[in-house]
């Protein structure tokens, strides 16, 4: 509950049209793209830094939470109020600043939708390379405070890959820059490196300067299906480690995924298909077209029952929509889900695989693998419908899968961050000294823990 008085300052320094208390407006803001929900006491729209700066120091002086949002579409519950206090809506910074063709950069605000930038200096023939799922309505803000992944990784990396600059407002109002617009920089600690992926429990990013590369003169695109799961993964040890190709990206979807799909999309998917894989490759014309034929050669080779070569872009669409649709078309088998990420080293993905099928066994709960296969990362998808004796079965199938995935040497967040739902699975991986000191660095940039607190940290 946030006072009048504190309520009339608040107004008095955004602009009253920038503060929402109706119920509306806050129910809006109570979830995300998981299943928490918890309701703000406020909404604010910040339209400048300075905005951003006022709202955070008045919520410092009287200790009101604060919860950064971008799109809303992060899947560990990073932009729910858990604590309620006001949601910082920063869709409105939305303007792409600058982009310097000769710098290789671009400065953008951090409510800047990812494929409104992608497609901006794409014009340039310029590429700005992390591609999550979600590019056509997450932030850029939002993907650089969960270092969002993405279907690029293979070859490209991630966001921390791209991040040269920061503009972040403190938990106590102040304003500091980190970086340099410069494609190297080692000035001190990496305190830009700090802050990426700090899900928003650090300070809020108001200007973000990103790296950007020359924009690759064709993508090809082939897709392979297969009778078993051994098939696929043979193939990309084939692709990566025997041939030495590097695909731009190289995606798994297992028979669960592919099951839901069928049917959902334009793709004609064989029957008897347990695995699929969706492998893009970039580069000049003639490299790609020489490399698609002979991964198309290693695919058959491992016993693809069927591979297909897109011809045009409109070709490449529908590969790529059955890609993008496993995780949408998986509500018609059951009503709930659950999308857990992770990441082993590339030699134990056959080994998890195997003991998550088993589990899902065990618990009676089904699950869909798919993911970016080429790094190690699975989304593991649990499926089931709403009642009290499913949600304990999930819960505990996911604790015995991350236990196992940080036995073998993996991580329990690859790229969707810990939020509040993995929160109190983060001793799995961390000890409890690494913690503490992690907990240490956030009560330097904020004391009072007014930034997204429940976050991260149980
Ligand atoms: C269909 C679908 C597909 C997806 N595919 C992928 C994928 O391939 N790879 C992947 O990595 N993720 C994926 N995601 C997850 C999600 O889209 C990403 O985590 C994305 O980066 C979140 O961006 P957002 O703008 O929606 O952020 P939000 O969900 O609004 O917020 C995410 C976190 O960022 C913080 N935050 C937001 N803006 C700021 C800011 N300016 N300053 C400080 N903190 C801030 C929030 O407090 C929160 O902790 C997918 C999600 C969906 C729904």
């Amino acid at each position: 509950m946030i006072q009048a008085r504190v309520f009339e300052e608040l107004c008095d320094n955004v602009g009253r049209e920038n503060v929402f208390d109706n119920i509306e407006e806050r129910v809006c803001y109570s979830f995300d793209a998981t299943k928490e929900k918890h309701l703000p006491d406020l909404v604010i729209r910040p339209h400048t830094k300075e905005h951003v700066s006022t709202t955070i120091s008045i919520a410092n002086k009287y200790n009101i939470p604060i919860c950064p949002r971008g799109a809303g579409t992060g899947l560990s519950g990073g932009a729910v109020p858990v604590k309620g206090g006001i949601v910082l809506d920063l869709k409105n910074m939305d303007k792409i600043i600058e982009i310097n063709a000769k710098d290789l950069t671009v400065t953008v605000e951090p409510g800047v939708v990812t494929k409104d930038l992608q497609d901006e200096v794409a014009r340039l023939r310029l590429f700005y390379p992390p591609e999550p799922g979600s590019a056509e309505f997450s932030t850029i803000g939002g993907n650089v405070a969960e270092c969002t992944g993405g279907m690029t990784g293979m070859k490209y990396g991630v966001t921390r890959n791209y991040v040269l600059a920061l503009e972040i407002v403190l938990p106590d109002g102040s304003i500091i820059n980190t970086g340099r617009k410069t494609l190297r920089s080692v000035a001190g600690y990496d305190l830009t490196r700090f802050f990426v992926g700090s899900e928003g429990t650090l300070g809020v990013f108001t200007r973000i300067t990103l790296k950007l590369l020359p924009l690759p003169e064709k993508i090809g695109t082939i897709t392979s299906y297969f009778k078993n799961i051994d098939d696929a993964l043979n193939t990309t040890d084939s692709i990566l480690i025997k041939s030495h190709f590097l695909p731009r990206s190289l995606e798994f979807v297992d028979k669960t995924g592919i099951d839901a799909v069928r049917g959902f999309t334009k793709e004609e998917i064989p029957e008897g298909v347990e695995a699929l894989l969706l492998i893009d490759v970039d580069g000049n014309e003639k490299s790609v077209v020489n490399d698609i034929s002979k991964i198309e050669v290693l695919c058959k080779e491992n016993k693809a029952l069927k591979t297909l070569v897109a011809k045009t872009d409109d070709e490449r669409k529908v590969l790529w929509e059955t890609r993008r649709s496993i995780s949408p078309s998986l509500f018609r088998i059951a009503s709930m889900k659950f999308n857990d990420d992770i990441c082993v080293p590339r030699s134990k993905v056959r080994e998890v695989l195997k003991r998550v099928y088993e589990l899902s066994k065990t618990y009676s709960i089904q699950v869909a693998a798919f993911g970016h296969i080429g790094e190690g990362h699975i989304h593991l998808n649990l499926i089931y419908d709403e009642g009290k004796a499913a949600d304990l079965s999930v819960h505990k199938l996911i604790s015995q899968i991350l236990k196992e995935v940080v036995s073998i040497g993996g991580t329990i967040t690859s790229e969707h961050g810990v939020g509040d739902t993995k929160s109190e699975f983060i001793g799995l991986e961390l000890s409890p000294h690494e913690i503490e000191i992690m907990k240490e660095l956030k009560k330097m940039f904020d004391p009072k823990g007014i930034m997204n607190p429940g976050k991260i940290f149980v």
